[in-house]
């Protein structure tokens, strides 16, 4: 077996994966400096304007440097522009487009509208997906956050980059430290790097070899309305799982499960929201982060996450990702609880 976590002096070769870190890093560069200048100012107030400029400025970079780079594939992204249509919206456009200048000099407020809505669309059989930012409230917060990128062709995630400014080495919490990149690539594995160092090597990673479920280390939402705590300490006495599950924002659980620092991320369906369906923005990148790292993702019934139903997980319940060798103990506790 190849050891784990070993250095990788260049990382997969490929036009979208060398897109896909470039744009990425561009952008949680960008939410991080947004988030510098503006939350200390703001959180006092319990003002969500921080995370709102900074979902909408790098949905705007990533349409602008797709429109670029890729003109002809599809985009779908979480944001629509129409928000910024009224009195209130027009003052945020005006700080995105002062923001952007850095990025793209003389960009306009109807350009940054455009860019964003070439996100609006449906799925077609080759496009990119993005959360700008994943995990809105760690982001204000100051805990994890990340900014998700993926490229999906019929239907399979080929490519997921995520952009975590507040993990080290794809593991360590690490506030206010240069961050990390992950990036993977379809039967070529994932890597990491830092966020801030363009030079670093790239490290590629593996999950966990862990294969006693008393000991397997479990991840889940900090928000309570988005799984059902209670349901996974229910799964949790079931198992026999020692450890308390860990609460942690965004897609920043799955770059810990690829790296080895947990064995287990669940979303079961919070209570509050029994019909809801994840987004496929929300799943995608992490997906093959874990999968390409050797792990496995499902939903809680054990089947593959079902990317061919617009922008959601239609088909799908919940999600389950796991090292993979505990994947069936997990399926089998979930069915045991009716999760
Ligand atoms: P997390 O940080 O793991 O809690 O995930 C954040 C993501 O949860 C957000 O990007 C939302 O799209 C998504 N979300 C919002 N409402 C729900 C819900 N009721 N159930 C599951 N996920 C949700
Ligand atoms: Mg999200």
């Amino acid at each position: 077996m190849s050891s784990p976590n070993h250095s990788c002096s260049s990382p997969i070769e490929c036009s979208k994966v060398r897109f896909a870190i470039a744009a990425v890093t561009e952008a949680a560069q960008l939410v991080r400096r947004i988030q510098r200048e503006m939350v200390v100012a703001t959180l006092a107030k319990d003002d969500k304007s921080p995370v709102t400029v900074a979902d909408f400025a790098a949905q705007a970079l990533l349409g602008k440097r797709l429109e670029e780079t890729f003109p002809e594939m599809g985009f779908v992204g979480e944001e629509s522009s129409e928000a910024l249509q009224s009195a209130e919206g027009r003052k945020t456009l005006k700080q995105i487009t002062e923001l952007l200048q850095p990025n793209i000099p003389g960009a306009t407020p109807d350009d940054i509208c455009q860019w964003i809505d070439r996100g609006n669309g449906e799925p077609t059989e080759n496009f990119w997906t993005l959360d700008p930012v994943d995990g809105t409230k760690g982001f204000l917060r100051g805990d994890q956050y990340a900014v998700a990128l993926a490229y999906i062709r019929d239907n399979v995630v080929r490519v997921g980059a995520l952009g975590c400014p507040e993990l080290a080495g794809g593991m360590r919490p690490e506030k206010g430290g240069s961050g990390s990149l992950l990036v993977a690539r379809r039967t070529s594995g994932t890597f990491v790097r830092s966020l801030e160092d363009d030079q670093a090597a790239w490290r590629q990673l593996r999950v966990s070899e862990c294969i006693k479920i008393s000991e397997a280390r479990l991840m889940q939402s900090v928000e309570k309305s988005h799984t059902n705590t209670g349901g996974i300490g229910q799964l949790v006495a079931r198992l026999g799982i020692l450890a308390k599950p860990v609460p942690m924002d965004s897609q920043a659980k799955y770059a810990v499960l690829a790296a080895g620092g947990g064995e287990v991320n669940l979303r079961l369906l919070s209570n509050l929201r029994p019909d809801y369906r994840e987004k496929i923005w929300d799943q995608a990148a992490g997906s093959i982060i874990v999968e390409e790292a050797g792990g496995r993702v499902t939903d809680l019934k054990g089947k593959p996450l079902d990317f061919s139903q617009g922008r959601t997980l239609a088909k799908n319940h919940g999600v389950l990702a796991t090292n993979g060798l505990l994947h069936d103990d997990l399926v089998d506790g979930l069915k045991a609880i009716n999760a």
